[in-house]
């Protein structure tokens, strides 16, 4: 069977070198004699995976080093309860509503205190990103909140905001690793792997040494950041395949040039893509220029019955996974690291004849 474009949101396309590396090491690791997934997470060589896990994303998004890296699970979904159970000191915080997920994100943390939303894009039916400024974001708040990519409505900040002193906590599931950005300026960054990193399973959080140590003593030890942080990500089991493949991707981003090469050719799809859009006839982007998501491309046909053709079409084309999320509609093309550049050339000319034959 040979390998289709996949648009899936997420879980999303493996880089194939990634794949295929996996594949020959699946039996045996190295000299071991045994599988990544048969090995005790306590052996020397499991050690050196995670450290080395560690060390290339340290490296690859130029992590200072009052920063924790820590390997978790539960995934972002977890993180959503984890951030206010560790760091709300003053029971409050503020929160940009940019979409499904920064509401999940701001419900749960009602349960823990008072999370204000600062701003929200609810009006534009998320199509937008809300201007901030500092002047709102209250200088009491333990932190602020915000998804830098909207997975689901396809948008993405074009800059970060100043929250000043407060820290920043960014949801960054579906576009880390895929553009710079300087870590410095965050307080935490949380990021489920199904997206970037690698298989579901684990979760990424970089923490600010600062906003570690912080939890109520209720708090579960399995949700406390200390735990982890002191345990380097071994207090129990840690998910050993997830990390492994994460590794994998770790190396594979930095022999294509680290960040800054991978950016480059996320703008060179995302622009074949959205060019094609904004010239269609048939096709449209719901999306503010300024806010357009390079990971998350949604799009709309003049009608249902299109679209349903259009995502059966792409099907038999070997271009898979297009239909929009259920709560938007149309179609969505999700163009994370591993979608290669030929992957979006074959959708665009594939769409550009979907709209002759269909006029
Ligand atoms: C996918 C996604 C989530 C949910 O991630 P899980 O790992 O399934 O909990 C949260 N936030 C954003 C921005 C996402 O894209």
């Amino acid at each position: 069977m040979e390998r289709v474009y996949n648009f899936s949101a997420g879980p999303s396309m493996l880089p194939l070198p990634v794949l295929e590396k996996a594949q020959k090491e699946l039996v045996s690791l190295g000299s071991t004699g045994m599988s990544v997934m048969e090995m005790s997470h306590r052996s020397g060589v499991y050690q050196n995976i995670v450290t080395e896990a560690e060390t290339l994303l340290r490296e690859l998004m130029n992590i200072p080093e009052n920063y924790k890296v820590l390997f978790l699970q539960g995934g972002a979904s977890l993180q959503f309860s984890m951030i206010p159970l560790n760091l709300f000191r003053n029971k409050k915080a503020d929160y940009v509503n940019t979409g499904s997920w920064s509401k999940k994100a701001a419900s749960e943390a009602k349960k823990y205190g008072e999370a204000r939303v600062v701003a929200s894009s609810e009006q534009d039916r998320f199509t937008t990103i809300p201007e901030l400024h500092r002047s709102m974001f209250d200088p009491e708040a333990d932190y602020v909140h915000i998804t830098t990519n909207n997975t689901i409505e396809g948008t993405c900040y074009a800059e970060i905001p100043d929250t000043g002193h407060v820290p920043l906590v960014a949801d960054m599931s579906s576009n880390i690793l895929s553009e710079v950005y300087d870590v410095s300026k965050f307080g935490l960054i949380y990021a489920g792997a199904q997206k970037n990193i690698g298989p579901a399973g684990v979760t990424v959080v970089i923490i600010r040494e600062d906003l570690i140590g912080h939890a109520p003593a209720f708090c579960p030890t399995m949700l406390d950041y200390k735990i982890h942080a002191d345990n380097e990500s071994m207090y129990n089991t840690p998910p050993t395949f997830a990390i492994y493949m994460a590794k994998l991707v770790f190396e594979w981003l930095k022999d294509l040039g680290g960040i800054p090469a991978m950016e480059k050719i996320n703008r060179e799809k995302a622009k074949l893509l959205y060019d094609f859009l904004d010239e269609s006839e048939m096709f449209q982007s719901p999306v503010a220029p300024k806010y357009r998501s390079l990971m998350n491309i949604p799009f709309t046909s003049p009608s249902a019955e299109l679209d349903k053709k259009f995502v059966q079409e792409a099907k038999a084309a070997g271009l898979e996974t297009l239909k929009g999320h259920r709560s938007v509609g149309g179609m969505r093309a999700s163009i994370y690291n591993a979608m290669p550049v030929e992957g979006v050339q074959k959708l665009v000319a594939f769409m550009k004849e979907f709209e002759r034959n269909n006029r």
